[in-house]
């Protein structure tokens, strides 16, 4: 099916459909100028170091993900939600959608775009913890030392590490149970930009009925292109702002 006859399918399906998931990875903010991690020219080529989401690693040496985050932080703060996150805001204005919107990521993309509810699986960017004491900070109030590429510490001596699920880490259980009851309630499930290998975020598409209509967006193939009715090898934002309809 090319690109074309795809994006016709998914308008159509979205048309029909009144409880729609999206399942959004990495991929979807690559458009506003986040790298994701898996692609070739991903975050995971530049740094040689993988390790920096590991929890064991963090106690071990926060420097390894905050020497990572001075670039990361920086770029996430500056970047701003593309066509493909307004598409999905949009279609969940329309009269009589339900959209849902359930993210691997951890910039804030998709909530500034105007969608709602957005769960994050993996956490987010916008609170940091001290991981001594517990004390709850916004990280922006933190940019000063991270983007000058220390480790910030609250006065106790802690080190605060921000609210996103480091490898090792339980996944925030609230976000992650609604993810579960909304894509098992969805007509229609679009996972977008994502490679679909960090587990257990992954393995979410299975939660769909046998009726969810499933389809998968996404530049590069993925493992899970098989199970999907619909794949779209293509960027995010066109796709998305073609497939969303205007009006019912
Ligand atoms: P990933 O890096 O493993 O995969 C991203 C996928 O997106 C790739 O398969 C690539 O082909 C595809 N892609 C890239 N640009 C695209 C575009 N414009 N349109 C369509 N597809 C595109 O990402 P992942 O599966 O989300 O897993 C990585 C983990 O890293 C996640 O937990 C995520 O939270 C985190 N991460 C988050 C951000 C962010 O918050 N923006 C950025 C990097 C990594």
């Amino acid at each position: 099916m090319s690109t074309t006859e795809g994006v016709a399918t998914l308008r159509a399906w979205f048309t029909e459909a009144q409880r729609i998931v999206f399942l959004t990875g990495a991929g979807i903010s690559t458009e506003s100028g986040i790298p994701d991690f898996r692609s070739a020219s991903g975050l995971y080529s530049r740094h040689t170091n993988t390790n920096v989401f590991d929890i064991d690693e963090f106690h071990r040496d926060p420097r390894i993900y905050y020497g990572f985050a001075r670039e990361f932080y920086g770029i996430t703060r500056g970047a701003e939600p593309n066509a493909a996150h307004r598409a999905i805001a949009a279609l969940g204005w329309l009269p009589g959608k339900k959209v849902t919107v359930v993210t691997q990521n951890i910039d804030d993309l998709h909530q500034r775009a105007g969608s709602d509810p957005v769960w994050c699986v993996h956490g987010n960017l916008e609170w940091s913890r001290c991981v001594r004491c517990g004390h709850r900070v916004k990280t922006d109030d933190l940019s000063e030392t991270i983007l000058g590429g220390e480790a910030p510490r609250h006065s106790c001596g802690g080190v605060y590490k921000p609210e996103v699920t480091f490898f090792g880490e339980m996944l925030p259980e609230k976000d992650f149970g609604e993810a579960q009851l909304a894509i098992g309630q969805a007509e229609v499930l679009v996972v977008v930009g994502s490679s679909l290998v960090v587990f257990p975020a992954a393995g979410l598409p299975m939660m769909r009925r046998r009726s969810c209509r499933y389809a998968i967006v996404n530049r590069d193939p993925t493992d899970q292109d098989r199970s999907a009715h619909l794949v779209i090898h293509a960027g995010a934002g066109d796709v998305l702002h073609a497939a969303v309809p205007t009006e019912q």
